[in-house]
């Protein structure tokens, strides 16, 4: 942390944009005309544009005292351009409204900028506008997320069909744990200022909860591969309401299997420690940031090469309900809390 503080109030509303946007250089085509007028222009040229947002409030979705401002940008960001990849679309522009109380200095915001500008760099996305307002109390956070898509090759949630392979790229439930590490050093600290933390080996764990990433690459794989997939979606609250939500927006069943989700070796490890499943953590915990889709068994062989896509299930008549088959042979429905047993 820099010892230097800047009042945001001696710049004014107008420098501090200036100051947050000066060093833009816009990269995509389509971007038309960016900050610095009333609304920013864009042109998709014949392709169709998805647009999702996002609202972060601090104390609800994150708290400062565990969250790096720049980790913070970043991942404000990321949970955005998710969505985008998850419609099968590639994100090409983003909007930015904060609400600062004076709390904040400039090199703080400059700090929470540095994390939004790499994240822009790293997925090709242009910050083309946004809003600036004070606020009484914490940091607000509003992205929205501006993408293209060639004309209805965008991916929705409810159009998986029946036997459909159901998969998901990367592992899950490591942010959940990572959370819980979190949370454990902040009551600690609460209540003995002075105790160093103790996440020694936790950086994986940590890492995923604090600096997401969005699956670019797998929306390229399926470009390379020739897959569309049937439907699709990101997996922000946990694997089981996710499946939940394809289920009840195809109209269909499905059967997953707690041996084939994919869970990484750092995330059970740091699981045991809290004495929770591994597969509630990867059924019910949140904030993954992977994707969750089908595919017809016909395309099944052009996923054999990525070893970052795990078939989990398969797609059922609706009157077969959601189930989980357990590693054990039980057969359990899908809650939308994951399966609770597994946490006793
Ligand atoms: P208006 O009063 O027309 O809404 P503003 O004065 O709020 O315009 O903003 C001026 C320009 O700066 C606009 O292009 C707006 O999109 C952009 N802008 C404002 N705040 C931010 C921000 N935090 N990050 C990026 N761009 C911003
Ligand atoms: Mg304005």
């Amino acid at each position: 942390m820099s010892e230097q503080r800047t009042e945001i109030s001696s710049l004014g509303e107008f420098g501090l944009i200036e100051h947050l946007t000066k060093n833009i250089e816009l990269q995509n085509a389509s971007s038309v005309l960016g900050v610095g007028d009333d609304a920013a222009v864009i042109d998709h040229f014949g392709k169709q544009t998805v647009i999702t947002t996002d609202l972060l409030i601090e104390g609800v979705h994150f708290d400062l005292i565990y969250t790096p401002l720049k980790h913070l940008g970043y991942k404000s960001v990321i949970v955005n351009l998710s969505d985008v990849y998850a419609m099968n679309a590639v994100p090409t522009q983003i909007i930015l409204s904060i609400g600062i109380s004076n709390r904040f200095s400039l090199e703080a915001l400059d700090e929470f900028y540095e994390g939004v500008y790499a994240a822009c760099s790293k997925y090709g996305v242009d910050l083309v506008g946004g809003d600036t307002t004070s606020s009484q109390k914490g940091f607000i956070i509003s992205v929205t997320a501006i993408g293209e898509v060639a004309p209805d090759k965008y991916v929705r949630r409810s159009t998986a069909q029946k036997g459909d392979l159901l998969c998901v790229s990367g592992d899950l439930g490591a942010a959940y744990v990572g959370l819980l590490f979190l949370e454990r050093e902040k009551k600690i600290f609460m209540e003995s200022p002075g105790v160093q933390p103790d996440l020694e080996g936790e950086s994986y764990v940590i890492g995923r909860l604090l600096k997401p990433e969005a699956r670019k690459d797998i929306i390229e794989f399926f470009v390379k591969a020739e897959i569309v997939p049937t439907s699709m979606m990101d997996i922000s609250d946990g694997l089981s309401s996710e499946i939940l939500h394809i289920c009840r927006q195809s109209q269909l069943g499905c059967v997953l299997y707690e041996e084939k989700i994919p869970v990484s070796e750092e995330m059970k490890k740091a699981a045991f420690k809290f004495e929770i499943d591994p597969t509630a953590c990867a059924l019910s915990g949140g904030e993954d940031y992977e994707l969750l889709f089908t595919i017809p068994p016909s395309e099944y062989d052009k996923l054999v090469l990525k070893e970052e896509i795990s078939v989990v299930g398969y797609m059922t008549e609706p009157d077969q309900g959601a189930h989980i088959i357990t590693k054990g042979g039980g057969k359990h429905a899908i809650t939308a809390q994951g399966w609770n047993h597994l946490t006793r």
